[in-house]
């Protein structure tokens, strides 16, 4: 017979899980800062229709996050197959799993959903259409600035994204990104 010990299965108390999970969030949420915070990201600077997307936008999203007062779920099914999602009502980031970060698709979906937040924490009411056109185009300046050519609008491998930004989004971010190299201050979409 064997003994006793042996048929001991080891598993960590649930206050250990709890920890680890608190660690690799924490983890997670300071690697999607450091993307908000990032000079790509931090190049994002219009306005469009009224709403400004900037540089100082995406920093108080970024520490908003940090300081829970954006709240970071992973809850794939809740999310049909999207990487991310922002929900006004609750201030919450909804994130299919933390390897959203690891594609360049799934980071565009945060600068999109950071887009968001973004717009929601200026407490300005905008009209739904221009502030989806505003995080598309923050997407796609993105993707532009990953050296993604705007011509195509590919995604990597030569796939073209399974959701927009649409070639239009594209043509749109080109287009400021040419502008605000030029050094014009506040580039404005319409
Ligand atoms: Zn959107």
């Amino acid at each position: 017979m064997l003994p006793n010990s042996s048929m001991t299965i080891c598993l960590p108390p649930p206050t250990v899980v709890v920890g680890v999970m608190k660690f690799l969030t924490d983890h997670f949420k300071k690697r999607v800062a450091d993307l908000l915070n990032g000079k790509d990201v931090q190049a994002i600077h219009f306005t469009c229709d009224g709403t400004t997307i900037s540089p100082q936008g995406f920093k108080t999203v970024a520490k908003a996050i940090q300081d829970e007062k954006i709240k970071v779920v992973f809850d794939a099914k809740a999310l049909g197959g999207a990487y991310a999602k922002y929900t006004t009502t609750t201030n919450t980031l909804t994130f299919n799993s933390m390897s959203v970060l690891d594609n360049i698709e799934g980071r565009g979906a945060i600068v999109h959903e950071a887009a968001h937040a973004v717009v929601d924490s200026l407490k300005v009411s905008t009209k739904i259409r221009s502030e989806e056109g505003a995080a598309f185009v923050a997407e796609a300046w993105y993707y532009i600035s990953q050296g993604i050519a705007s011509e195509n609008a590919k995604g990597p491998k030569g796939k073209p994204f399974a959701q927009p930004p649409a070639q239009a989004m594209f043509d749109v971010a080109d287009d400021l990104i040419a502008r605000a190299k030029k050094g014009e201050k506040k580039v404005r979409v319409w």
